[in-house]
This record gives structure tokens, sequence and C-alpha cells, in this order.
């Protein structure tokens, strides 16, 4: 006899830990089970903390709706829990003339994706308010923000428990048999681990980050060709001995596979700065510090005080991505019953940045297809 529980959720991450909160709270019965043993230990323990305003992103894409959805559902929940954050603002900067046009159709296009609170600084406006800032125009963005994400996860686990939702560490799902699912006949999985399980549920949610596109080509009855291929591009980050003389982030022109090396702060004043861009082919979360070369040069183009040995290797994150080198933009890609035929099934891929700030309403977009 297998046991039944009627939702899973596999891993808990940012994004499994909001998409559990979300069912638990909409009346399922639920578990999250995360291999590690400890929850948060993938992607969403390593990256810049930031709530983002929900700029970049193509009109119409899920990243754009969700990011800005996200970041206002993530504020009223920090507010209303008291959970550590800050709303510092952003400058993105052209520091050039040359970039000017692409940063007024940057300021263009997060306004049509309904971030309507985005100013036109000109080079001196911003001098005045960040002198140590070289730049020739900046947008500035008051509603970005930073957040402590360690008490984010703590806050979803604490909801999650409540209502009586349960997470299992050390329980790695090694498959899955959702053969019979589309003839709403229930998923079955096999959990490894300490006390390995097989188990019965009706609602299967894989947020298991990194391994998400590996873990579903081990779907039985899932046909492979929902499964985009996984590209892992590596973000370093670089610390600054000492206080950054900047209240707000900055970040530089957008580049092809990531926003730039820009400046963050965490919420103790710690100043960091990244993530580039490595493509590899393995999880290795060391930083060389070889690469603090290019930090320096990129990081001086908008503030040219940086002084020479300013800067230490830091830690380093792994984006998920389902898209090469290059490649054009690539969406969240979340697919239910509607997009593979399988019901309860749904996939979550490529869900790297703005996936923290957008964590509730992707929560709430997962617990919509399965209602
Ligand atoms: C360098 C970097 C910087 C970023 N900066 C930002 C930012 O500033 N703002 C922002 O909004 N977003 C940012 N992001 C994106 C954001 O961090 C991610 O979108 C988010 O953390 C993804 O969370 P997740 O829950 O999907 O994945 P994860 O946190 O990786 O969680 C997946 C979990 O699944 C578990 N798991 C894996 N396989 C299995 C299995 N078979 N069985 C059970 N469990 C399993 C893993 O152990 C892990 O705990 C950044 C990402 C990177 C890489």
């Amino acid at each position: 006899m297998v046991e039944q529980v009627e939702c899973v959720v596999i891993g808990a991450g940012v994004v499994g830990l909001a998409v559990a909160r979300a069912l638990v709270q909409s009346g399922c019965e639920g578990i999250v089970l995360e291999a590690a043993s400890s929850v948060g230990t993938g992607i969403s323990s390593r990256n810049s903390e930031v709530i983002h305003g929900g700029i970049y992103y193509p009109t119409g894409s899920l990243k754009g709706r969700l990011c800005v959805a996200g970041r206002q559902a993530l504020y009223h929940y920090c507010g209303e829990r008291g959970l550590a954050h800050q709303r510092c603002g952003k400058f993105i900067v052209a520091t050039e003339a040359g970039q000017e046009n692409a940063l007024r159709a940057l300021m263009d296009n997060g306004l049509a994706l309904g971030v309507s609170d985005l100013e036109w600084l000109d080079g001196d406006a911003a001098r005045s308010l960040e002198p140590a800032l070289s730049c020739v125009a900046a947008i500035h963005s008051p509603s970005t923000g930073i957040i402590d994400s360690h008490a984010l996860r703590l806050s979803f686990q604490g909801d999650i428990d409540v209502r009586g939702g349960v997470i299992v560490l050390r329980s790695p799902v090694i498959g899955a048999d959702v053969s019979r699912a589309a003839d709403g006949g229930g998923i079955v999985l096999d959990v490894g681990g300490d006390a390995p399980i097989r188990l019965g549920c009706r609602v299967l949610v894989n947020c298991a980050g990194l391994d998400a596109p590996g873990l579903a080509r081990r779907f039985l009855g899932l046909s492979p060709a929902w499964v985009p291929p996984l590209f892992l591009a590596k973000g370093n980050y670089f610390l600054l001995g000492g206080r950054a003389p900047f209240e707000r982030l900055i970040y530089p022109m957008p580049e092809t596979d990531a926003l730039g090396v820009h400046l963050t702060l965490d919420l103790a004043g710690q100043a960091r700065f990244g993530p580039d861009v490595e493509w590899v082919e393995t999880i290795d979360y060391r930083v060389d510090p070889r690469r603090g070369v290019d930090f320096y040069a990129a990081v001086r183009r908008y503030w040219p005080g940086l002084t020479d040995g300013a800067l230490r290797p830091g830690y380093a994150g792994i984006r998920p991505k389902i898209g090469p080198k290059g490649a054009p933009f690539a969406d969240f890609m979340i697919q239910g019953e509607a997009d593979h035929g399988s019901r309860g099934l749904v996939n979550l891929f490529g869900i790297d940045s703005p996936g923290l700030t957008a964590s509730m309403a992707i929560a709430e977009h997962v617990a919509k297809m399965v209602r």
C-alpha cells in the first residue's frame, strides 16, 4: 500500500517554500521534500538579495509580470511580518554618452511593465544624490530594495508549519511515475534518503532549482520533449573592505546574459560587487581570485574612486539557465497539465533572477494552475 499525501513540493528553496505555503494556505495537505539537511542551501542562499523593481524583462513575459506582482506582495509581507528589508532604491547608469539611448529604452520598458515610479536623472542630478558616482545619466528606481532572504525563508517555513504542512529534510526525490496522471490516476514518487519511501500524490510541484530538469527527465510518462536543457551560469561576487560611499544600489547597463557587475549592499551595510557571468560545466562555488582584475575594470566605470586592493573574493551562485551563452531572453518556464497533459504535475525550469523577488507571485501562479 502506497502512502498518500495530497500535494508534494520538491525542493525547499525560496520558490519551493513559497509554493508550499500557497498550497497549504489554500487548504491542500502538503509536504515539502528536500534533499539537503537544511532548507535554502541551493540558489536561494547564493544571490544578491535584491527586491527587483521589474524593469528589464519583455512585456508580457512571466518574469516581467511576476516580478512586479511578487515585489508588491513581498513588500507587503515584509511589512506585515516585520521582516528585515530596506527600500533603498537603485540607479542604473549610463557611463558614456553612447549608452544613453539604450538607457532611455530601458526606462520605457520598465514603464511599460508597470514600474511607474522610475525617474530619469542627468549626470549632475545623479551625482547630487550619489557624489562618488561617475555617469552621464541614470534611471532611479525607488522601489528596488534589499531583503534578509534567510528571514524570509524562515517565515515561509513558519506559515507552512502553522497550516499543518511538513518539510522533510534529507529526502531526495529519485523519480516519479506520472504515466497515470493524464487519466486522473495520480502520481507516484520514489523518495530516497535514510528512510526510502514510495508516496502517492495528487499534485507534484518540481521546484528543484538546478536539479529540476534532470529530475523531470526521470519522470516516467513525461515526454523528454517537455524538459529544457540546463546551462550553468556561475555568478561570482567580490566583497569590498570598508564601507561603500553609496546609499543606493548601483547597476551598469545590462549585458546579454546578466545585469552587469553591480554594487549591492546587505542590510548590515556590507558592499559586494557582482555577480559576473562564468559559464561552467560543473557546480563549483569557489571564486577564482584572478577574476578580480575584470571586477576592478567593470566597477571603476561607475566608481573611479575604487582603490587597488579594496576587493576580495566573496561567494558565488549558479543560475539555472535554460538557454546557452548568448541566447535570447529565456522566460521562467512553468509547465502544467495544459502543456504536458499530466494532471497535477507542475515543473518549474529556469527560475533564475528575479526568482527571489517573484517567489510569492510564482507561488500564486502555481497554486492557480493546480486548483
Ligand atoms: C548569482 C545569483 C544572483 C541572484 N540574485 C537575485 C536577486 O538579487 N534577486 C532576485 O529576485 N533573484 C535573484 N536570483 C535568483 C534567485 O536566487 C532564484 O531564482 C531563487 O533562489 C530560486 O529558488 P529555488 O527555490 O527555485 O531554487 P533553490 O534555492 O536552488 O532550491 C531548490 C532546492 O531543491 C533541492 N533539491 C534539488 N534536487 C532535489 C531532489 N531530487 N529532491 C529533493 N530536493 C531537491 C535543493 O537541495 C534545493 O534546496 C539570483 C540568482 C543567482 C544565481
